[in-house]
């Protein structure tokens, strides 16, 4: 049986399959983390060496339907919503950085934050990869090999932790396993949510360890 899909946001009825948010709310219904910074990073953090940009979408509103999506993500096995985001985020990538910063395309490569196996058993797939899977449909660009960066330790949840203690949590738990694969690249580092900044920072200091390489971040969501 075929239901109908509606919108998530607003419930209106899409004709489209494989749609979770009608075009209306993707265009309006959601708060832009990085709209009046244009250099894409935020003022308030500061960032490692070698991290070019940040781009993350949305605000995370913890009243709106971006946590519902999120949740859906990681805990419902809703896989086509992330997928649908990662498409929505493509075409922002896109507009706002591809032939700008990132230029020759070919260089770039998407680097989804591993997931512990464990983890990813249990969920069924990694949200991080899903994202950059819709992302690479529409800007072609490739994702990294999933043996290539590897989180080889599982971590306590850091909801109530400090950056610092985030930081201590993260150390040594991303390996990277195929340097080959991203010496030399424009790395973008793809998650859902960006909170502290402290797994993607931890990613990109395993990375420098072994690789010379630029790294931008995206997220769906900043929280
Ligand atoms: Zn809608």
């Amino acid at each position: 049986m075929v239901f109908p899909e509606t919108c998530l946001n607003c419930g209106l009825i899409i004709p489209v399959e494989e749609h979770h948010l009608c075009d209306q709310c993707v265009g309006q219904a959601f708060e832009d983390a990085n709209l009046n910074n244009i250099d894409f990073c935020d003022v308030e953090i500061i960032y490692p060496q070698g991290i070019q940009f940040h781009d993350s979408m949305w605000h995370y509103d913890k009243k709106g339907v971006l946590p519902k999506l999120i949740r859906m993500l990681k805990y419902e096995r809703m896989e086509r919503v992330g997928l649908e985001l990662g498409r929505i985020y493509g075409q922002r990538l896109k507009k706002r950085h591809l032939g700008k910063r990132i230029e020759p395309l070919k260089d770039a490569l998407l680097v989804p934050v591993p997931l512990h196996f464990s983890k990813k058993r249990k969920r069924g797939y990694n949200q991080a990869f899903v994202l950059a899977r819709g992302i690479q449909e529409v800007t072609g660009i490739r994702i990294v090999s999933e043996e290539a960066v590897r989180r080889t330790k599982k971590t306590i949840t850091q909801t109530k932790l400090s950056f610092g203690d985030r930081m201590e949590n993260l150390k040594g738990v991303f390996e990277v396993n195929k340097p080959d694969e991203l010496e030399g690249k424009y790395l973008i580092i793809v998650d859902d949510v960006f909170t502290t900044g402290s797994t993607a920072f931890s990613l990109h200091f395993a990375i420098q360890e072994s690789v010379k390489c630029n790294t931008g971040i995206v997220t769906v969501a900043k929280a």
